[in-house]
């Protein structure tokens, strides 16, 4: 009886903690458990020990339920400890936390996700406006670009498409249309530069950045009405074209410690003595600083002779400069690799400017940094991301196609098994990325500023973009390496290290950025802490910290609970917000949400404020939460699209990579764990029974590979948005040939069951003729086989040239030979 009891007080006592009752209510729960225990003496011989010791644990528990008692015996000691252990943040860090809002990811932090919020959110659509635009102007301009022209020939974009872009709106996307902007939603905004990006890197670039960070996005939230009224439509117009100079040869990603300076002075500017600053610079990298009419500037403001007041160093400020003020250097050119967007460094050494040309105005000098972090969000977000999806969407439809017209061993290349698995981890890759992409759309349409979500995107997107061309590299073997205007790959795979190191360095985002913040701005107790023990110790403070830490010990031992319960059950004791196939995959990402938020805290706990410079458990959980919200994305959009039966390998692949790729991350940091002992008992608490993920099968891996190896819907819903080219250029032949080798495939398949022979570009002639005339195939099927091997041949081409063209020595405008030409050598 006693057994049984203890069996029912413990088992009471873990789901309540699972479940999270709070707190009064567990007690009287447990205090009314033990009540009736002891009233079982009457009739049972319960030992009296075991009843006081009961008694205690209820007695105890309810002691934390007295605050003034709670605060005297634990939490005012604690507090002073906090004080010591908790990490010194300075200004710019503060700012750079604290920026932005947090959406799904806090759900994550919870250990307990409510999808049903999630699949709540309204799928991503564009209004009438949008798409008009997509399919109108962006269509216009994509046919405008030609990707070998515009790098190797003339290093820049024509005159044709500058004009176009400009006269367009493609500058004013952010900009409202009461000031002469397209207004467009952040769908619409990655819409445009997706599918910019799937024709030409240099034109999305040119367009994505006037409307990510930059003037125009501080200007909406932080310019004075002057200032918006006059910039503003000229943005919109194209008649100003901007840049932002944050980057400066000292200050890289440590951009708060840049040696730019302003200082506060009084000097003459047209004809009047007015109030301004001094400004000196050195900046470089800067996108569109060498055409830029209008200079966007970030430096320190420091006031000296006490002009404003007695604060002497007033920090980073943000100014608008136009380009030709006397004094600006601007207009040299860098050379990124692989794009030929405009790029250059701009240096100014005493350039006087008034007051008002300061972002917001006088009141706003000194605030740059937290104006730049409060709108880092949606840039971030959108830009970088859409142009690595469209790197993914490009890998899928162009290597899918090439896989299936090159064939080696008289067999397409994309059947071979070996071949099957960069060709899935592409397309399982590029529907994960898509999702992502979407999902954190729908979080700004919202109005959310999003800060760890959006550095997630940049980082996994930009990341995955990388692997997808990298695969789609090895598919196409020499096809990829040799240059020349047959090459569609080649730019895409030399660009990628520019979307890896801007808007946040990679390396920098993963291990410091994303769980750094997240564990701040997410976890639901770790920043109230931070901030009653940060500020003046008074009781107020005390009695805010001693909330937030209560509550931080019930979340704590309830993700202990949740993992160790998720995981002796395999996740089966957590719903599903649906049935199907895909309904395990959220008990899954329950399971290691919970897990998750477990580790995270235990680790928090036992580094403290050292922590901040545990950048490898930092990373590795960071990679815990990205795959924890691109899993997410993926079981959104799956419903989003209406669940179609013919996606499940692509979502499959995708959970099953994210599943496996965070249990590795949890595996690490706990081999890694700051005490082995506790580490050893972390495992055996998440997972009890071993390893539970080992990746997509190989039964997914082909089932992927077949969706890109053919048309149908699946391989459209995945590719959607990107530019497809119906031209005779290096994608406009793989698309048509593509076509024409799947509508001669059947013919194909009949002669060689008849003749014995497999079809190629060498006997395809005399196999046709012997063919048709034997019956095997019509006249019609005929031409379609020679079509498709006309047509494919041309893909396999590459171009030669001639060597005094390599060698520099004649204008390199020159064409290379046509590439028919070189298919038959
Ligand atoms: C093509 C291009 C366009 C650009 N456009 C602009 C622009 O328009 N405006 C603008 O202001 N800037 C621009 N930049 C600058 C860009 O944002 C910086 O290059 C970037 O911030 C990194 O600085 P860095 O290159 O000096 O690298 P560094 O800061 O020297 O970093 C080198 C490496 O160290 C890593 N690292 C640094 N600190 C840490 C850390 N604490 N933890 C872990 N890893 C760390 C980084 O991740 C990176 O991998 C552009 C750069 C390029 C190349």
């Amino acid at each position: 009886m006693t057994a049984l009891f203890l069996a029912l007080f413990v088992l009471s006592l873990l789901l309540l903690a699972y479940y999270r009752i709070p707190l009064l209510i567990s007690i009287a729960i447990l205090a009314g458990l033990t009540f009736a225990f002891t009233e079982l003496r009457h009739f049972y011989p319960i030992p009296a020990w075991f009843r006081w010791d009961l008694g205690i644990l209820t007695v105890t528990l309810a002691g934390f339920a007295i605050k003034p008692l709670r605060r005297l015996l634990i939490s005012n000691r604690l507090f002073s400890v906090y004080r010591k252990v908790m990490p010194r943040l300075s200004s710019t860090e503060r700012e750079a936390l604290e920026a932005g809002t947090v959406w799904w990811d806090a759900e994550l932090f919870s250990g307990k996700p409510r999808w049903r919020r999630l699949l709540r959110q309204p799928a991503p659509s564009l209004s009438a406006r949008e798409q008009e635009f997509i399919d109108g102007p962006v269509e216009e301009l994509c046919l405008m670009l030609d990707d070998w022209e515009i790098c190797d020939k003339h290093r820049d974009l024509p005159e044709s498409a500058w004009r176009f872009i400009r006269n367009n709106g493609f500058f004013g996307m952010i900009i409202p249309e009461e000031y002469g902007g397209l207004g467009f939603s952040a769908q619409a905004n990655s819409a445009v530069v997706t599918k910019l990006s799937s024709r030409n890197v240099t034109a999305a670039v040119t367009v994505m950045v006037p409307n990510s960070l930059g003037p125009g996005e501080l200007l909406l939230h932080f310019g004075t009405d002057e200032q918006k009224a006059h910039y503003l439509p000229r943005l919109a117009s194209g008649e100003d074209i901007p840049c932002f100079a944050l980057t400066s040869a000292l200050a890289g990603s440590d951009a708060g410690a840049m040696p730019d300076t302003g200082i506060v002075c009084k000097d003459e500017f047209e004809g009047e003595e007015v109030l301004g600053l001094r400004v000196t610079w050195d900046k470089r990298y800067i996108t569109l600083a060498p055409v830029a009419t209008l200079l966007g500037l970030a430096f320190r403001a420091y006031d000296p002779d006490g002009l404003l007041g007695d604060t002497k160093d007033l920090g980073i400020s943000c100014a608008l400069i136009p380009a030709n003020t006397p004094g600006v250097e601007i207009g040299n050119r860098h050379m990124p690799i692989g794009a030929v967007f405009m790029n250059g460094p701009t240096r100014g050494k005493d350039v006087f400017i008034p007051m008002d040309w300061v972002i917001g105005g006088q009141e706003r000098l000194g605030q740059g940094w937290r104006m730049l972090m409060q709108s880092l969000a949606a840039g971030r977000a959108i830009s970088l991301p859409s142009l690595g999806v469209a790197g993914g969407k490009m890998a899928s439809l162009l290597t899918g196609a090439y896989a299936r017209i090159r064939t080696q061993f008289d067999v397409p290349i994309g059947k071979f098994g070996g071949v099957e698995e960069p060709l899935s981890r592409i397309g399982g890759r590029t529907y994960r990325m898509d999702a992502a992409r979407t999902l954190t759309l729908i979080a700004l349409d919202q109005g959310e500023k999003p800060g760890v979500l959006s550095a997630i995107n940049k980082y996994q997107l930009t990341e995955g973009s990388r692997q997808c061309i990298l695969d789609a590299m090895d598919v196409h073997g020499g096809k990829g390496i040799v240059q020349g205007p047959n090459n569609y790959l080649a730019h895409a795979y030399q660009a990628l290290p520019i979307s890896i190191t801007v808007e946040g360095a990679n390396i920098l985002t993963r291990s410091l950025i994303i769980f750094g913040q997240g564990a701040i701005r997410a976890h639901p107790c770790l920043l109230k802490e931070m901030n009653a023990v940060m500020g003046i110790a008074n009781s107020q403070a005390r009695r805010v910290f001693d909330n937030a830490l209560f509550t931080h010990i019930g979340f704590t031992l309830s993700n202990t609970v949740r993992s160790l319960l998720l995981g002796l059950t395999g996740g089966m004791m957590t719903p599903a917000p649906v049935r199907g196939p895909h309904a395990k995959y959220f008990r899954q990402l329950s399971r290691m949400s919970a897990a998750f938020a477990f580790i995270a805290d235990a680790v928090l706990v036992i580094l403290g404020g050292k922590f901040k410079f545990k950048e490898k458990l930092s990373g590795r959980l960071a990679d815990v939460l990205i795959h924890l919200y691109m899993a997410s994305a993926i079981l959104k959009r799956f419903e989003d699209d209406g669940r179609p039966a013919e996606d499940l390998p692509l979502l499959v692949w995708g959970m099953e990579d994210s599943l496996f790729a965070i249990q590795q991350a949890l595996l690490g940091v706990i081999r890694n764990f700051p005490l082995p002992v506790i580490g050893r008992i972390v495992k055996l608490i998440v997972f009890p029974f071993g390893h539970p993920y080992s990746g997509p099968s190989d039964k997914t891996v082909t089932a992927i590979a077949q969706i890109l190896l053919d048309e149908n819907e699946s391989r459209d819903r995945l590719t959607d948005g990107v530019f497809i080219s119906d031209r005779d250029d290096a994608t406009g032949r793989v698309n048509k040939a593509f076509h024409l080798v799947l509508e001669a495939g059947p013919a194909e398949r009949a002669i060689k069951n008849a003749l014995k022979e497999s079809v190629n570009f060498e006997n395809y002639e005399g196999l046709v003729k012997r063919a048709t005339e034997s019956g095997v195939i019509t006249e019609e099927q005929a031409t379609m086989v020679r079509l498709a091997q006309q047509a494919s041949a041309r893909v396999i081409a590459v171009d030669d040239f001639p060597p005094e063209q390599v060698a520099g020595l004649v204008d390199p405008t020159v064409t290379p030979r046509e590439p028919d030409q070189t298919a038959s050598s």
